[in-house]
C-alpha cells in the first residue's frame, strides 16, 4: 500500500486525504491544531464556494454540511452612489447555488472523520525538519500548510507574483440577525472606488446560520481601520461605522446585528504571492506544495477555497492515475503544471481586481447593468475564472463579448 503524508488539515490537504483514504492508501496527515482546537478557535476564513468545488465534496461523499447549510443563489455588484442611490448595479443567478461551511465547522468535522476512516492524524507545528522526516518514510509528502511559515520552503516565483506587498487590509465579521437580502439570496458585493470592497453572504458557523461580512480596505485608506480595535465588540461597533459612512443599503440590512461568538471576528493582510512548487528537502528527497502553499490569492473574489478544493481533485487524479511509479520531480512539476493551466486565470483576474480596473473591466461591469445574459456571464465566471479569458483582459474581445451579450439580451 503506497503512503502518503500530508502536511497541513486545510481544505486542501483534508480533501485529498479522505480522498486518497477512499482509494486505501495510507495517509498520515499533519495538522498544527486539534479538531477541538480547529472548532473552539478564531474563524479563517469566509470561504464561499462555487457548484464546481462543491461538487468535488460531494463527489467524495464528504458534504456534511450541505443540507444544513444556506444556500446562496447568487452575486451582486454595487458601486454606491450619493443618497443611497446605487451609481452602478447589476445582480444575477448563479446557475447553481454556492455555500459556505465556516472552516472550524468543516475542519474539525473532516479531521475527525479521516481519523475514524484510519487514516493517521498527527498533531503537531512541523518544521521543515518534519517534512525532511516525512519523506523518508513515505512515498510522496505534499505540503498544503495554507499561509503557514512552513510553507517558505518553497520558493517565491516572482514572474508569477506581480505584488511583494499585501494590496489590501481584510477584515471578517460573522454575525447573525442580519435582515435577508431580497429579492434573492447572494454574494452582495460593494465597490467604493479608493476605499476597497465589501462583500456579505449567508454562511453555516459553530452556532448555526449566519451572515459573513468580509471587508477589503484599500491600504491607508479609510477602510484600513482595525489597528485600535480590540473586543469584538469594538470590531463589530467598526464594521457597523464603515458601512454606515460608505455603504449605507448594506448597513441597513445590519440593525439588529450581533457577533456570532467571541471568536467570530478576524483582521489581516497578506501579499498575493505563487510559489515554485517542488523543494528540495536536506536528506535529497522532493515536496510538493499544494493550494494556498502555491497560490495565494487575496480573498477580493472569494477564490482560496475553491482553487484549494480543485486543486486536491487534479492531485488526487494525478496520484491515482502514477500507480507503482515513483513520484519524481518531472511527476510533481507536471502535477502543478496541471493545475496551473486552471490557477493561472485564478490569479490573473484576482490580480486584476486588486489595481484600479483597466478601462474594457470598467466597461464590463457597466455594460453589464444594463444587459443581464453579461451580468449572468461574470456572475457566472465565479465558478470556473479560465471562463473570463481572454475577453477580462484584452479590451478588443470585451468589446466582442459587450455586442454579443448586448444582442442576446434584446
Ligand atoms: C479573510 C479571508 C477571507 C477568505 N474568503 C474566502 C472565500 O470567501 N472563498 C474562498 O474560496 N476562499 C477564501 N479565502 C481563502 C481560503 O480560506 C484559503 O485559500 C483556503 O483555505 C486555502 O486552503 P489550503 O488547504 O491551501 O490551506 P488552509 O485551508 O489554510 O489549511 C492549512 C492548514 O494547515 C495548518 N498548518 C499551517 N502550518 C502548519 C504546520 N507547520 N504544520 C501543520 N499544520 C499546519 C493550518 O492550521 C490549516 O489548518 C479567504 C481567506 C481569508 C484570509
Amino acid at each position: 500500500m503506497r503512503k502518503i503524508a500530508i502536511v497541513g488539515g486545510g481544505q486542501a490537504g483534508l480533501q485529498l486525504a479522505l480522498g486518497l483514504l477512499k482509494n486505501n492508501y495510507e495517509v498520515t496527515i499533519v495538522s498544527d491544531r486539534t479538531a477541538q482546537q480547529i472548532f473552539n478557535g478564531r474563524v479563517t476564513s469566509s470561504q464561499f464556494m462555487f457548484h464546481d468545488s462543491l461538487q468535488n465534496e460531494r463527489d467524495l461523499g464528504i458534504n456534511f454540511w450541505e443540507r444544513e447549510c444556506p444556500l446562496t443563489e447568487g452575486l451582486a455588484f454595487t458601486i454606491p452612489g450619493q443618497d443611497k442611490i446605487k451609481a452602478l448595479f447589476w445582480e444575477a443567478k448563479l446557475d447553481h447555488h454556492g455555500q459556505s461551511v465556516d472552516q472550524r465547522v468543516k475542519f474539525a468535522g473532516w479531521m475527525n472523520e479521516f481519523a475514524k476512516r484510519g487514516g493517521d492524524l498527527v498533531i503537531k507545528d512541523a518544521a521543515p525538519a518534519d517534512v525532511d522526516e516525512y519523506s523518508k518514510t513515505h512515498d510522496l509528502v505534499i505540503v498544503a500548510a495554507g499561509r503557514g511559515d512552513v510553507n517558505r520552503m518553497f520558493e517565491r516565483d516572482a514572474e508569477k507574483s506581480p505584488y511583494d506587498k499585501p494590496m489590501r487590509a481584510l477584515a471578517l465579521t460573522y454575525v447573525k440577525k442580519m435582515e435577508p437580502r431580497a429579492p434573492f439570496t447572494a454574494v452582495s458585493f460593494n465597490l467604493v472606488p479608493g476605499v476597497g470592497e465589501y462583500f456579505v453572504f449567508p454562511a453555516l458557523t459553530t452556532t448555526g446560520a449566519c451572515e459573513i461580512m468580509v471587508f477589503e480596505g484599500v491600504p491607508g485608506g479609510p477602510m484600513d481601520c482595525w489597528n485600535e480595535v480590540k473586543t469584538p465588540q469594538e470590531h463589530l461597533t467598526k464594521s457597523k461605522w464603515i458601512l454606515e459612512n460608505f455603504i449605507p443599503l448594506e448597513a441597513e440590512r445590519c440593525k439588529n446585528v450581533e457577533v456570532t461568538d467571541d471568536n467570530g471576528t478576524l483582521v489581516g493582510r497578506f501579499a498575493p504571492t505563487v510559489r515554485k512548487p517542488v523543494s528540495k528537502l536536506s536528506g535529497g528527497c522532493l515536496a510538493l506544495g499544494m493550494g494556498d502553499v502555491v497560490a495565494t490569492n487575496d480573498p477580493i473574489t472569494g477564490q482560496g477555497s475553491n482553487t484549494a478544493a480543485k486543486a486536491a481533485t487534479i492531485y488526487l487524479k494525478r496520484i491515482l492515475e502514477h500507480g507503482d511509479k515513483p513520484f519524481d520531480g518531472p511527476w510533481m512539476q507536471e502535477t502543478f503544471d496541471t493545475f496551473w493551466d486552471y490557477a493561472q486565470w485564478v490569479v490573473s483576474w484576482t490580480n486584476s481586481l486588486l489595481i484600479p480596473p483597466a478601462p474594457q473591466i470598467l466597461k464590463l461591469m457597466g455594460a453589464a447593468s444594463q444587459f443581464p445574459p453579461l451580468a449572468s456571464r461574470i456572475a457566472n465566471g465565479f465558478n470556473n475564472p479560465p471562463d473570463y479569458a481572454p475577453w477580462w483582459f484584452d479590451s478588443g474581445k470585451a468589446q466582442e463579448v459587450i455586442k454579443g451579450l448586448a444582442g442576446a439580451a434584446v
